[in-house]
Formats: C-alpha cells, structure tokens, sequence
C-alpha cells in the first residue's frame, strides 16, 4: 500500500478571506513562522516526507521556512503563485501566467528541484486549468477530493455566508468533482473525475473513507471523535491501495499562537482544540501510515505509478 501525506500551506490571509472577514496583513504569519518548523520537527520524529503546497507569492518571502525540504526528503509542490479561490474561472492565458510564476519562485524551495505536482485553491479545478497543468511539466495533480458530503457541507457553509451579507471567497464549485474515483487514474483535463486509461494527466485525489466519503483529512482529525475517525481510517486503510492524507498547515497551531488567530478561533472550532492534542492524534496518523504503507512524497508516487 502507498501512502502520503500533503500539506497545504495556506497563509493566514487566506482563512480571512474564506470567511468573508476584512483582510489585513498579518504580521510575522504564524503558518511560515510557527506552523511549519512544528511540522519538520514532527516529520523528523515519525521519519515520514511530506509533500507541501505552497502559494508561492507568499512562500517565496519565506525562503527560510523550507530550508529542512531538502534534508527530509519532503517535496514542493506548486499551490499556484496568487491563491486566488477564482483560479478555475479564469482564462487559459491568465492562469498560464499565475502557474508559470509559481514554479520559477517555489523552484528554489524545492532544493532547486523541478515542481512536479500541482493542487488547485480550494478543490476547484476547470478544464482550462487542468490544460495548463497538463503542458507545464507537472508529473501528476491533486486537486481533487472525492467527497459529495464535503461539497454539500461547503455549499451550505458559503450560502449562509451570503444570506448574512459577508459573501465567501470560496467557490462552491461543480459537484461531478467531488465524485469521482479514489485511487490514482489517468483522466483528461475536460472531465478529471471520470478515468481514461490513455488520458494524459495522473489524478492522486485526497483520501476518503470509501463507503461513506467522509474525507480523512486534517480537518476531520481535529473535529471527529479519535475512536470514530481511527473506525474510519481502518475501513480506508484495508480497502484503499492508495491513502493521501491531506491537512493544512494551520492544523499545528491553535487559537494561543497569534491574535489573529484568536479572532478566527470564532469561525473555526479546529482553532479551539490544543495545538499539543492535534499534534498528538498527526503523530500516532503518521505512525500509523508509516506501520500500514509505503510512507513517500506524490511526486515519488506518481513516478512509480507513471514512469516516463
Ligand atoms: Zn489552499
């Protein structure tokens, strides 16, 4: 069994916007500056890579943060250079741009490495999106998470934002996305969510449990009960042959660690619990992947899924 563990690094700016809270900058960013040496120290421990998604406008102010890629053997890959959760609507042109800078800023984080992999600003993705990410050099994409709970949930959560006059960044996005297969296949950059054996992009969506497509992502981890989420992550783990944990950078950190983060505390129940308890449940996860699977970067999935 293969599995990996993928980290997107969304700056605190980014929490703001998906709440339709005034944006503002925020000092010292806690996700570069707390966040991320948390979470090399915890991969350290357990001796798992990671691959991490950067936003590489952000990031690349950072370059400190990523000094521990190269030595751990962890990846970088490319969250695109601006974040913006309105990417899969722009034009081929324009996202051809956002990506390209991407990957000329996150190269150097990688240990001067190619970037390889690509993950879309909140789950999106569009036809001219994939097209761009299917000419660029990327081995493989990881934008999609096959859960039509996560997507009805989400839905709801942007439409209550509207009804009380502070409009969501998020997008709710196209429903067929969020229901396609959960293992590794080949597909096409028209309609990513249904397999083609010829199809020339490599899909490694984010891990689901595979009756119920409740999503084993770090948000789950902090807001299920651990006897409920370890239920589910057994069923996943002895029925899936490929198992990509996904979480977020800002699920090392709680409400304690900076001021904005207290004020997004209201927002988020995940803020709420101990950044020391979510530590703890990622250790024994970690180790628990490290006990059931080949623990490796997507990157060194996709090459053994896909050789060139
Ligand atoms: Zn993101």
């Amino acid at each position: 069994m293969r599995a990996s563990i993928s980290i997107d690094v969304d700056s605190l700016r980014f929490y703001h916007q998906i709440h339709g809270l005034p944006e503002r900058p925020v000092e010292d960013d806690p996700i570069y500056s707390v966040a991320l040496p948390r979470f090399f120290e915890l991969l350290a421990e357990v001796g798992v890579p990671a691959t991490l998604f950067l936003v590489a406008e952000d990031a690349a102010k950072h370059p400190r943060a990523f000094e521990a890629v190269g030595p751990s053997g962890c990846e970088v890959g490319s969250h695109s250079f601006h974040h913006d959760y309105a990417l899969s609507q722009w034009g081929e042109a324009e996202i051809r741009a956002d990506l390209e800078a991407a990957d000329r800023a996150l190269q150097p984080l990688n240990a001067g490495r190619p970037i390889v992999g690509f993950r879309a600003p909140g789950y999106n993705v569009s036809a001219a999106l994939l097209e761009v990410v299917q000419s660029l050099s990327y081995r493989y994409d990881s934008s999609l998470l096959p859960a039509p709970a996560y997507f009805a949930a989400r839905a709801a959560a942007i439409g209550l934002y509207g009804l009380r006059g502070r409009p969501s960044r998020s997008l709710v996005g196209r429903y067929a996305q969020f229901a396609g297969p959960l293992e590794p296949y080949r597909t096409t950059a028209q309609a990513p969510w249904i397999p083609s054996a010829d199809g020339a992009l490599l899909e490694l969506p984010m891990a689901v449990e595979p009756t119920s497509r409740v999503p084993l992502i770090g948000t789950s981890l902090s807001a299920l009960p651990s006897l409920v989420f370890d239920r589910l992550l057994s069923r996943a783990l002895s029925r899936l042959s490929f198992f990509n944990f996904e979480l977020h950078a800002i699920d090392l950190l709680d409400a304690s660690d900076h001021a904005s983060l207290g004020e997004l505390a209201a927002y988020q129940k995940d803020l709420r619990v101990s950044a020391a308890e979510k530590r703890r449940r990622l250790a024994a996860l970690f180790g628990r992947l490290k006990d059931a699977a080949e623990v490796a970067t997507l990157a060194t999935h996709a090459e053994a899924l896909s050789p060139v």
